[in-house]
């Protein structure tokens, strides 16, 4: 495990390591057998990508209910910046009318992309819309969209790792790194 690791132009540090990581999607996925399971049909999770491929892996293999797989792809970042804009990239290949839906995100920061993501799988027609995230920048995130589980609370610090990437390196990291100022 390095202390230190540069991408590109900027470096980072050692902030939250895999066992940290681990032990916190261990808590989130008993939540959500607790919640899910015994249910009729089984819900639809929607792996927003690319940030959420780890955590989507760590979180499913610990399910014990039945649940589908979708994913779909958004984009509003730009550097280390959230440009507040969000574009669909890649939309979802089945119906998700009439399903319970559990929204996988890697980390939710202003809240502009879920409450996207939220009114958009509304549309399509989910009977319900829950949230999920790895990581959750509680000081920014200001909407009235309850994230219903949230594995780890940071603060308003931009990370890289554990699937999240700048400028598309850092996402094999196996911890999470933060942005060195
Ligand atoms: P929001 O729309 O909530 O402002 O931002 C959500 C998206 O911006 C996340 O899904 C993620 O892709 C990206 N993002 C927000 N904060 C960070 C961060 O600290 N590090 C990285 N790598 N991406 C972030
Ligand atoms: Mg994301």
């Amino acid at each position: 495990m390095e202390r230190k690791i540069k991408l590109h132009d900027k470096s980072f540090r050692l902030f939250i390591p895999n066992d940290e990581i681990e032990s916190a999607i261990d808590k989130v996925a008993a939540r959500m057998n607790a919640d899910f399971s015994g249910k009729e049909q089984p819900p639809i999770l929607v792996c927003v990508l690319n940030g959420s491929i780890l955590y989507t892996a760590e979180l499913m293999k610990r399910l014990d209910f039945d649940a589908e797989l979708l994913s779909i792809r958004l984009s509003s970042y730009e550097g280390t910046n959230s440009t507040g804009f969000v574009r669909e990239v890649m939309g979802l290949s089945r119906s998700i009318e009439g399903k319970e839906v559990i929204i996988l995100e890697d980390i939710v920061d202003t809240g502009a992309t879920i409450e996207t993501l939220v009114s958009m799988l509304m549309e399509k027609g989910a009977a319900s819309v829950k949230v999920s995230t790895l990581l959750l920048k509680k000081d920014v995130y200001k909407r009235d969209i309850p994230i219903d589980y949230a594995a780890i609370e940071i603060p308003t610090r931009f990370i890289v790792g554990f699937g999240l990437d700048y400028n598309e390196l850092g996402r094999n990291l196996k911890d999470i790194y933060v942005l060195d100022e």
